[in-house]
């Protein structure tokens, strides 16, 4: 038979090295994988030659702002930011109204995604909701998500009704979540302390964004240890299953390495803002709240990216969080006021490549922390997450040597900037193939509304076909 879709001679990432290959795709699914130059012709041939072949990136943490924020960012943005960016499941988190702490929330926005989703997909459910949290898990959910953060001074991106941060409520939530059996995702943030570490900038009239970094950053990062050690104990406690996310201090990277010496169930996620935006000061003075606006230091960026390199902080995700402009400018003058997060999901990759091509973190890596890690850890794998007969035809070819300047003039998040506007890069997507489909083809775009489905944990979907 012929198949619908050869790729030939690619270099591809494979779960046990990086060999020249031919992949062959029927349908939404990789039919089989051979040496370079052995598959015979397909109805569609792509001449792969010095393109490199990556599992499709799965995006574990991602704020789509849909539904209740679509002035700031909606499905169909994200879609095509997906596409340019080799993305194939990009997972949302809950800050939307309204939000999904009930059962009934989620159905409705799962009945949004289903008619206009353009990829895969699926919803972090909020776990602040004692009893809904078995039915939210009932909807082939993946994990659920805690913001221990509650602004003060605004009311957007951590709004209340989803954000919790006592020890025995959290408590709680640990033990209702672990008999389910999902991981529990945390944004880690002691809130009694926060409160404290504000008024002293505020009782000094310091309150724009400079003020706002370094009170996030603190006495060396105090808030975000202190929340850590507590989760980490909490979670010996319960037993549950604990995802950390934004991963940004030294200690956090070492107690992380403990708690997986003992045999813990803990994992971390690290966000491109880590890396290559926070962590110079320079940055937070060009940007102001532009910039997210935490402050990484760069001692602190280091000993995350040298977790990052030997997979204990496990997986890089990439907390997509556009705001328009006008909500990012008051920050200027007050930093409390600016709603805080950067957009990521359209240039992640390239940056990750760049560093690649630095050689500053294996290729096997890369994709091991953006695609077959989140997929082991969420149970998408082995359907999704690695280049594998079988699996779904999620597959990203890159051009590691193509050199782009990242503008403002090509973001396609209806926030219409970034904060990497003028970086250079190297390494870019120039096909995505999701489920067989081409959802960006010889660098263009071309995605369909309703075609993402929610990605499902393999049980789930034994269960759903039964
Ligand atoms: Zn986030």
């Amino acid at each position: 038979m012929t198949h619908d879709v050869v790729i030939r001679g690619t270099k591809a990432v494979f779960e046990d090295g990086i060999r020249d290959a031919d992949i062959a795709i029927d349908g939404e699914r990789i039919a089989a994988v051979t040496e370079a130059g052995a598959a015979p012709r397909g109805k569609r041939d792509i001449e792969a030659d010095g393109l490199v072949a990556l599992p499709g990136l799965i995006d574990m943490h991602s704020h789509h702002r849909e539904p209740g924020f679509s002035h700031k960012e909606d499905l169909a943005a994200i879609g095509a930011q997906c596409a340019y960016g080799g993305v194939t499941t990009s997972v949302a988190m809950p800050n939307v109204s309204p939000p999904p702490t009930t059962a009934e929330n989620l159905d409705g926005m799962l009945a949004l995604y289903r008619e206009r989703a353009m990829v895969d997909y699926n919803v972090n459910a909020s776990g602040v909701e004692l009893d809904e949290i078995p039915k939210l898990a009932e909807r082939g959910i993946l994990a659920f998500k805690i913001f221990m953060v509650v602004d003060t001074g605004r009311s957007y991106p951590h709004m209340p009704g989803i954000g919790l941060h006592e020890h025995g409520e959290l408590y709680k939530r640990m033990k209702a979540v672990k008999a389910t059996g999902l991981p529990l995702m945390i944004h880690p943030h002691d809130q009694s302390l926060m409160d404290a570490i504000e008024h002293e900038y505020w009782d000094r009239g310091e309150r724009d964004y400079a003020a706002y970094a370094k009170a996030y950053a603190h006495d060396d990062g105090v808030i975000w240890d202190t929340a850590v050690a507590l989760l980490l104990r909490l979670q010996e406690a319960t037993g549950v299953r604990l995802h950390l996310l934004h991963t940004q201090t030294k200690r956090v990277v070492e107690m992380l390495r403990a708690a997986k010496a003992a045999g813990r169930t803990v994992s971390a996620e690290v966000n491109p803002w880590c890396f290559w935006l926070d962590n110079d000061w320079k940055n937070i003075e060009r940007l102001g709240s532009y910039a997210l606006s935490y402050y990484v230091a760069p001692h602190h960026s280091a000993a995350v990216y040298e977790g990052f390199r030997d997979g204990t902080v496990d997986i890089m995700a990439t907390d997509h969080a556009p705001h328009l402009r006008e909500e990012k400018e008051p920050g200027w003058k007050d930093g409390w006021k600016a709603h805080t997060g950067t957009p990521s999901e359209q240039f992640y990759l390239s940056l990750l490549l760049t560093d690649v091509n630095d050689g500053k973190l294996s290729l096997e890596r890369a994709v091991d922390a953006t695609a077959t890690r989140p997929a082991k850890l969420f149970g998408l794998y082995p359907r999704k997450g690695a280049i594998r007969a079988g699996a779904d035809a999620d597959i990203v070819l890159v051009d590691m040597t193509e050199r782009r300047t990242i503008r403002d003039e090509d973001v396609l998040s209806k926030c219409g900037w970034t904060p990497y506007a003028g970086r250079e890069v190297r390494g870019a997507a120039r096909y995505t193939f999701l489920r067989g489909a081409a959802i960006l083809d010889d660098g263009k775009i071309a995605v369909r509304s309703g075609f993402g489905k929610q990605a499902m944990r393999a049980t789930e979907r034994a269960a759903v076909r039964a």
